[in-house]
């Protein structure tokens, strides 16, 4: 989506004081999205600017600062603190970027947080955009998930993992990253190593695999999803080699960590019809050795599920000071 929406509510004239508000942003490569939602979860303002991420860390936080206050504005509210999912490695408790991909100039190191709250006078929280998506996630679910895996098929995969209720970040920042763990294949990594799980189940990696397996060039994996559901067997093969390698993942991580659920999200995870029939047969054949079941569950939020974990992060940190 790119582009701005205009909010549904608007404030009848002589309105009492506007209510506080958290801004949820999504920073990613290409789009910064950004919403605002009320306490029921209902989204009161929504929009989404183009990232400037070839040029540099202060213009990205001015893009995001700028479209922070836009939809203040057209939701009437009254801005409170900001929290913020962005790509790469992120030093939580400073808000500063530590690693990035290369798309992004000036992002490693960039203190994020800080330039945000200089720009907009709140406090600001920033998280990986993986680990917001898996808070958005449960906190969508109203479950209240103590232990869950978060997987995110996009262009890469990402990973994320709550134990004990909380986010585990690592000593690095860098604790869920499963899409980097090696055995899956014998194909090259986009980070240079072999056999990743993101060689079989990135959206990349899907529409690349069907590719070598004889189909025809496609832009991306929604196109191979469509050859699937037409009949195609080489797109069938590349979906099941990506759900198999996910299910093995997180077989994986669920019998390391004792996790009962994991969710897997991202734009490749819309195909659920095509991912599922082999995750169900995997799940069959190397379920948990713990013989505890293990559900693995399609995401529900699409793309809201960064910002509405901004906001989770920023609320859960809110609660933790004025509760103790
Ligand atoms: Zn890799």
């Amino acid at each position: 989506m790119i582009g701005t929406e205009q909010s549904t509510t608007a404030p009848a004239a002589g309105a009492p004081a506007a209510r506080d508000a958290i801004v949820g942003i999504d920073i990613g490569g290409t789009k910064i999205s950004g919403l605002i939602v009320d306490d029921d979860g209902t989204v009161l303002a929504r929009g989404s600017v183009a990232a400037p991420a070839s040029l540099g860390g202060n213009a990205m936080a001015d893009a995001a600062a700028a479209l922070a206050l836009d939809l203040v504005t057209r939701a009437s509210v009254r801005l409170i603190a900001v929290g913020v999912g962005a790509a790469g490695v992120v030093d939580h408790s400073t808000g500063t970027i530590r690693a990035a991909s290369a798309t992004f100039v000036d992002w490693a190191g960039f203190p994020l947080a800080d330039a945000l709250a200089e720009r907009l006078s709140v406090p600001v929280s920033v998280e990986n955009d993986v680990n917001a998506f898996l808070l958005g996630e449960v906190a969508a679910d109203r479950r209240a998930d103590d232990d869950v895996l978060g997987v995110m098929l996009g262009t890469g995969v990402g990973g994320a993992v709550i134990i004990d209720g909380d986010l585990r970040h690592g000593p690095h920042g860098a604790a869920g990253e499963i899409g980097h763990t090696p055995g899956y294949s014998d194909l090259v990594c986009t980070c240079g190593q072999v056999g990743h799980l993101e060689t079989l189940a990135s959206g990349t990696s899907i529409a690349r695999r069907y590719e070598a397996l004889g189909g025809d060039p496609v832009t991306d994996a929604r196109a191979v999803a469509e050859r699937a559901r037409a009949g195609d067997p080489r797109a069938v093969t590349a979906f099941e080699a990506a759900g198999r390698a996910v299910a093995l993942a997180c077989a994986s991580a669920a019998t390391l960590l004792d996790l009962p659920r994991a969710i897997v999200g991202g734009g490749v995870s819309e195909a659920w019809d095509l991912l599922e029939p082999a995750i169900s047969d995997a799940l069959r054949t190397d379920s948990p050795v713990s013989g505890l079941p293990l559900e693995i569950a399609p995401a529900k939020l699409g793309a809201d599920a960064v910002a509405f974990g901004a906001i989770e992060a920023v609320r859960r940190t809110l609660v933790s000071v004025t509760a103790r």
